[in-house]
């Protein structure tokens, strides 16, 4: 029998995370969890950490860090009272902490579930480690896609994705020759307000759009879904993911979320992966990546879903998928703008600060007033990500008022 797989998990007490720690607690002997992570739920992190035999715990608060493009200081969060976790537990904090556990040389997977722009240093950390990073934080491809990629190739660290889009495209790929594809088609649910009327859009609230219709996910993706800007920065993933360029990669809504992407070949023909919209699927490929999943999560049968539904994606009711794009066009450091703008409009409109109508304007504004560079370096980065947030920050509050 292979030896337990050692992970980490950033991010344990998310939906990504816990669906990790599901698998886990589905096939026990397959994995020896090392360390877990939260951005501040002591309490979930302490229990799972116990549960799971976890020796090193660390509570990551981006908000409390001096460092955080948000700037925003948290009040004594980002530490952890000892007498919270279990006897013997090692305890660290702040993205130093995340850090270090992403790049613990006893470590063979790093789960990469972190929320935002908080994933960039630690995916860099695996990835400089050499370890196998199973990513779910899509904004550290889309802010630092080329140093991730670079870095990989020289430490032969693997990125498996654990977005349910790319997990598809990623499996869909295997055994095909890369010349043999003519590009990808990503799949969109169309998210939680794809049947509110055009009039309604700009005002919808804070309650419709943590409804998904299909996936159950936490607040940052939901909200990024219904204004389409998750799809947008699912194509700057896939384009550095799969080394193709912007325009091979295209999106069609498809209500059933059954098709989760394709593969379109040169010859005309279709490869793609079906299954329940299930992110445990996903979770558990990248987590026993590259030997077979053992754990099974079948759902309805291809009779009982009956019908699937495919459409084009109208561009002109998600300005947020298009300004996606234009920064990936752009290139540079102008993909970490728009996503650190995302963030913090997200924020604003889920602590109702800003209309949904907003969030668009903020990204776009926020896209035109900061200057870009070259993503030469995660400083460079993290620069323009500190000048992107104190932008956006401004911007929403001239639109708040
Ligand atoms: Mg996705």
């Amino acid at each position: 029998m292979p030896k337990a797989r050692r992970i980490v998990i950033l991010g344990s007490t998310g939906s990504i995370g816990t669906g990790a720690l599901s698998v886990v607690e589905a096939a026990p002997d397959d994995f020896d969890v090392v360390a877990l992570t939260a951005l501040r739920n002591t309490e979930l992190l302490a229990e799972q950490a116990t549960r799971f035999g976890a020796s090193r715990v660390a509570l990551g608060d981006p908000l409390a860090s001096p460092n955080h493009p948000g700037g925003r200081a948290a009040g004594g969060a980002g530490r952890i009272d000892p007498a919270d976790m279990p006897d013997g537990v090692e305890i660290l904090s702040g993205a130093d902490g995340l850090e270090a556990l992403a790049s613990d040389p006893s470590v063979d997977v790093v789960i990469n579930a972190l929320v935002g722009a908080s994933g960039l240093g630690p995916a860099l950390a695996a990835v400089r480690a050499g370890h196998l990073l199973a990513i779910a934080n899509k904004e550290s491809l889309v802010a630092a896609g080329e140093l991730l990629t670079a870095l990989a190739t020289v430490t032969g660290s693997e990125l498996v994705p654990i977005d349910s889009e790319h997990s598809a495209v990623f499996r869909c790929l295997r055994g095909v020759r890369s010349e043999e594809v003519a590009g990808i088609t990503l799949t969109a649910s169309g998210g939680p307000l794809r049947d509110t009327p055009d009039s309604e859009l700009a005002r919808a609230n804070v309650e419709d759009v943590l409804r998904h219709p299909t996936w159950e996910m936490g607040a940052k993706v939901t909200v990024d879904s219904a204004t389409m800007f998750n799809k947008g920065l699912e194509v700057l993933e896939a384009h550095w993911l799969f080394g193709l360029e912007l325009d091979r990669i295209d999106v069609v809504v498809h209500r059933e979320s059954v098709v989760h992407s394709l593969v379109r070949l040169r010859d005309g023909s279709l490869l793609a992966h079906l299954g329940d919209p299930d992110m445990k699927i996903p979770i558990q490929y990248a987590m026993y990546y590259p030997d077979p999943p053992t754990v099974s999560f079948a759902g309805r049968t291809l009779a009982e879903v009956g019908a699937l539904h495919f459409a084009p994606l109208d561009e002109s009711r998600y300005p947020c998928f298009g300004l996606a794009l234009e920064a990936g066009r752009r290139g540079g450091t102008a993909p970490a703008i728009v996503a650190t703008a995302d963030e913090c409009a997200v924020e604003a409109f889920v602590t109702r600060r800003l209309p949904f109508g907003g969030i668009a304007d903020v990204i776009e504004r926020t896209l035109e007033r900061t200057p870009s560079g070259a993503a030469e370096s995660l400083e460079a980065i993290q620069a323009a990500e500190r000048e992107a947030a104190a932008v956006a920050s401004e911007l929403v509050r001239e639109l708040d008022t």
